[in-house]
């Protein structure tokens, strides 16, 4: 009885098919122009409108006005061509996943040559044409090649790039592109007005969504929300309901307890997610979609009206209050952990647990210490301190405060290497203590909150220092590397130059066995610039590249005598235990590290006299890069070759 409504509303002229102009403005002019090719090729994403362009250009073809882009509609091949026409005799439509073999092409071959039985032109219509095969279009060759007058070809692909070269070059070739969401909203609110079904605005932007750039898919989703609107009309409930979505008001909750820091609301939202039935992977993308949404508008204030989000006014209302509310640093911290986290739930047994790990995780900015977190922290902070001007000042200012405890732990830590500040105690204590307050305290305290500006570098050292199992077989010692110093030196020199800077110091190669090389320091803090700067990385490289050998490289401090060239060959026990690091566990026994192990940090000060807190501790000899690095915690980001 009813037809679909992708069915009849299809386009049946260039001029009605929507959201193509790229394709469907030259194609009516070629045709305007009478320069037909006799062969084209569409490509695009499926239910866009390839196979409808191909329709519409046999109609234009055989029009009995024709060729022109507007088809009368009335006489016989536009009739029979129309979207709701039997079809033309003359217009063969091939699905080439079913019929793409060599046989079919070669029928296909000996019928071309009839001609038309009623219209101007044979038009072949060749649906996936990336099904064909090799020998099928083979077969088909020499015909596109040189074709009779009557013949027309319109290969329709998803995967332009699979149909083979030879073909390809012979057609003029129209990609299509998926549909914009104005597009498609706009497709969308027409048919609603034509079938007279009435809808809320809100339900539109779902469908949209749904489609994801397919008008077929849109059409379709929306016959089955038409066939099950009782007499008021497609609402946003049903809607929500019927394509999984989660419901905008659970994700203002969400969003508004994210920015006040209500780890119980949040929770209390996640598990009536649950209980709700809703997948916990859907929720998780919509929750992300809706940060994109944040993030868009707090870019772009006038986002809404450019149309780059698609949202009823009060919606877009309440986005702006929550955008401010959560600020940048913060949402794009929030949706690169729920991007994250959507790849980590594929596949998941139990994708509950993970989503609250990832909601934890988001709240936790404290218990991070990547730049991102560490920024969403600061965007905190200073929120917090512009206070009372923003919206919702109370609960704007106290979540702040419930979420710094978790800040705590991390910060809390580097107390027991901080000993020594026992002897000067009033600046360090409160700058240590709280990672909230540290900010505050900067200007003074700069000292104070030193080494966790400078662990950050330190323990970005792990994933770059993942041990590397040896590889290679080859026996490598001491003196080999040795003998080979000065090649891994130039290898180094060219790959990474403060690198190099580093290791021409006071660097002694003291140790080689089957897995690692051990370096030892003359200073610590070439030691530490050496390892926070990824340099051990560099150098395993060049190792690699000299002597062709996977070796770890591990580094050693202090005691090693000093002047010694990397040749001479240093006596492992010198520069023993206590300052011993160990690139893959992120060198935590190393002084100032706040993560290191309190009971075996406080020995470190084994290398004695290193007070990260006083500036006459600061090592002489530190060279400016690493200078930079070990107290102010510099980084490198990049390098600029000069020579
Ligand atoms: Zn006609």
């Amino acid at each position: 009885m009813s037809l679909a409504l992708y069915r009849k509303y299809r386009p049946a002229t260039f001029a009605e098919l929507r959201g193509q102009e790229q394709v469907t403005v030259p194609l009516a002019q070629a045709l305007r122009n009478g320069r037909v090719h006799h062969a084209y090729l569409f490509s695009g994403p499926r239910g866009c409108g390839k196979t409808s362009s191909a329709r519409i250009l046999a109609r234009s073809l055989n029009c009995e006005q024709g060729p022109t882009p507007e088809p009368c509609g009335v006489c016989e091949p536009c009739i029979a061509l129309g979207p709701t026409g039997p079809g033309s005799i003359d217009v063969i439509e091939i699905d080439a996943a079913s019929h793409g073999g060599v046989d079919d092409a070669r029928e296909l071959r000996e019928r071309a040559f009839f001609a038309p039985v009623t219209s101007r032109f044979r038009i072949y219509i060749i649906d996936e044409a990336h099904m064909v095969t090799r020998e099928g279009f083979n077969a088909l060759l020499k015909l596109v090649e040189e074709p009779p007058p009557h013949l027309k070809f319109v290969f329709a692909t998803t995967e332009p790039e699979k149909v083979i070269g030879t073909i390809k070059s012979r057609t003029h070739h129209y990609p299509f592109r998926l549909l914009a969401p104005g597009t498609l909203r706009g497709l969308l609110e027409e048919i609603l007005q034509q079938e007279g079904v009435r809808y809320e605005p809100s339900a539109l932007p779902l469908v949209v969504r749904a489609a994801a750039g397919s008008a077929r898919d849109a059409l379709t989703v929306l016959d089955q929300l038409v066939a099950g609107a009782d007499e008021g009309g497609i609402s946003y409930s049903r809607a929500v309901a019927l394509l999984g979505y989660t419901d905008a008001s659970l994700l203002d909750e969400v969003v508004n307890a994210f920015a006040a820091g209500d780890r119980a609301a949040v929770f209390d939202a996640v598990d009536r997610v649950i209980e709700g039935g809703h997948d916990p992977r859907r929720f998780a993308a919509d929750l992300l979609e809706r940060f994109r949404d944040l993030l868009v508008l707090g870019a772009v204030p006038d986002a809404d009206s450019k149309g780059l989000l698609d949202a009823p006014p009060d919606e877009i209302e309440r986005m702006r209050d929550q955008a401010t509310r959560m600020g940048p640093a913060e949402l794009a911290r929030a949706a690169d952990l729920f991007h994250q986290g959507l790849t980590e739930m594929r596949g998941t047994t139990s994708p509950r647990l993970l989503l609250e790990l990832i909601c934890a995780r988001t709240l936790l900015p404290g218990a991070a210490t990547d730049e991102s977190a560490l920024l969403a922290r600061l965007e905190r902070l200073e929120r917090h301190l512009v206070g009372g001007t923003g919206g919702g000042a109370p609960d704007d200012s106290s979540p702040p405060a419930a979420a710094s405890p978790p800040a705590k732990p991390p910060t809390a830590k580097p107390a027991p290497p901080q000993p020594p500040p026992a002897r000067q105690p009033a600046p360090s204590t409160s700058g240590a203590t709280s990672g909230a307050t540290s900010g505050s305290a900067s200007g003074a305290g700069s000292k104070a909150s030193a080494p966790p500006a400078a662990s950050p570098p330190a323990q970005r050292t792990p994933p770059t220092g993942k041990p590397r199992e040896a590889a290679a077989a080859g026996q490598v010692d001491v003196a080999a590397v040795q003998g080979a110093w000065p090649d891994i030196l130039e290898a180094v020199k060219r790959r990474r130059r403060v690198a190099w800077m580093i290791l021409v110091g006071d660097v002694q190669v003291v140790e080689v066995d089957d897995t690692s090389l051990t370096l030892a320091f003359a200073r610590d803090g070439d030691m530490k610039g050496f390892t926070s700067s990824g340099s051990d990385q560099i150098l395993q490289q060049a190792l690699a590249d000299v002597l062709g050998v996977q070796r770890r490289v591990q580094t050693v401090a202090g005691g090693a005598a000093s002047g010694g060239s990397p040749g001479r060959s240093g006596n492992p026990s010198g520069p023993a235990e206590p300052t011993r690091t160990d690139p893959p566990q992120s060198g935590p026994p190393s002084t100032d590290d706040p993560a290191g192990d309190p009971g075996a940090a406080s020995p470190p000060a084994g290398p004695p006299e290193v007070d990260p807190d006083n500036d006459a501790d600061v090592d002489p000899g530190l060279t400016g890069m690493a200078l930079i690095q070990q107290e102010l915690g510099g980084q490198i980001i990049d390098e600029i070759d000069n020579s």
